[in-house]
């Protein structure tokens, strides 16, 4: 019998988180998987070394998941053919901004019998319409790609502390694969077949986490950061029913929906950049790269797709929410819009 061979093509905060949850799930399923799980990695330097060396020495992503030892059949490689080469499970982990790039590369190289899955939170968005990662990653390598989207902040998985996610899948068949592939006692799993639901809560949640930053930065308190997050989730789902079928309500109750909005607007990368937006004046980009350390905000770049599909509906003033995260953020209309626009 055939094992799975898998590869994950990204390494950052959540990509080495999961990475740690993979190569542990791998050991206890040899007759399902390749031991040997391979991570690419885009290449930097790290106190004058290659961050893979690094990683393949110390079992460690010292620069993305500092003090989490990841499994040592996690195997780091920087050649993104390489670390594909063979694979037939592909898991896309990378900020959404990177995702065209990376599939420039692999169009045609990869095989058509491969399964893939995203963990991606973006969308890609432009005049002529909305798609989603996954089906970007379907179309331009010929391959089905399920999602895995829940209330996940990669810090607290990683030291294995209790939580859910959800997987969209639209086969039985694949949602039982990466159930097994994900799913842990402390990662509990959960597969829906709403697989386009899915992918859009992972993605819009980020919007609203950017509001309840500003919420916090303007120092408004609980009751108006719930109030947001409320109107943020009637929005996310307004925007899922209004432009895609078969969007399902009960997906906004899933980890993916309610759950992550919860986990984002108060422990997450957009909040604190948002928040720290509004306190000190300067610019996102610079935020991001003095706060981060590498790692990549989606909720900003996310809110202005949306706003460009939008605007190109004349539909903004049905989503107040939304359009302001954007106004606020792009178009310097002051903080203090978020709770009189809305
Ligand atoms: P991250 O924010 O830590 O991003 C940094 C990664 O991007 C690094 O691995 C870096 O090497 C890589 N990178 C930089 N420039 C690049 C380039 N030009 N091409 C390719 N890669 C490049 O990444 P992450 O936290 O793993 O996030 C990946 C996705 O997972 C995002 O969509 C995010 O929303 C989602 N997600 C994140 C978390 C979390 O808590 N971190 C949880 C759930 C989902
Ligand atoms: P941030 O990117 O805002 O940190 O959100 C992480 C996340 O998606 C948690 O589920
Ligand atoms: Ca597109």
């Amino acid at each position: 019998k055939t094992v799975e061979r898998i590869t994950i093509i990204g390494s950052g905060n959540w990509g080495s988180a999961i990475a740690k949850i993979i190569g542990n799930n791998v050991l206890d399923h040899p007759d399902t998987f390749e031991r040997t799980v391979r991570m690419w990695v885009f290449q930097e330097q790290y106190n004058g070394e290659n961050l893979t060396d690094i990683i393949n020495r110390e079992h460690e992503n010292v620069k993305y998941l500092p003090g989490i030892k990841l499994p040592e059949n996690v195997y780091a490689e920087p050649d993104l053919l390489k670390a594909c080469e063979n694979s037939n499970i592909l898991v896309f982990v990378l900020p959404h901004q990177f995702i065209q790039g990376v599939c420039q590369k692999l169009h045609g190289v990869v095989s058509s019998n491969c399964k893939a899955i995203s963990l991606i939170k973006g969308l890609d968005i432009s005049e002529q319409g909305i798609s989603l990662i996954s089906e970007d990653i379907s179309q331009q390598l010929g391959i089905n790609c399920a999602v895995l989207s829940g209330a996940n902040i990669a810090n607290e998985v990683a030291q294995e502390k209790f939580c859910e996610t959800t997987i969209g899948a639209t086969s039985p068949a694949d949602g039982e694969f990466f159930y097994k592939m994900f799913h842990t006692p402390y990662f509990r799993v959960n597969v829906v077949q709403d697989k386009v639901g899915v992918e859009l809560c992972g993605a819009l949640k980020n919007v609203v986490a950017v509001a309840a930053g500003l919420v916090d930065g303007l120092a408004l308190g609980d009751n108006t950061k719930a109030a947001i997050i409320r109107r943020g989730l009637l929005e996310m789902r307004k925007f899922g029913q209004t432009f895609f079928k078969g969007v399902q309500n009960e997906t906004f109750f899933e980890s993916c929906g309610v759950a992550d909005l919860i986990t984002t607007c108060s422990g997450g990368r957009n909040r604190k950049v948002a928040a720290a937006f509004v306190t000190s004046g300067k610019p996102i980009d610079q935020l991001e790269a003095e706060l981060l350390n590498g790692q990549k905000l989606q909720g900003t770049s996310t809110a202005q797709e949306v706003n460009e599909f939008l605007t190109a509906r004349n539909m903004t003033q049905g989503f107040p929410l939304f359009t302001t995260v954007y106004r606020i953020i792009y178009e310097g209309e002051p903080c203090t819009k978020i709770v009189q626009d809305v």
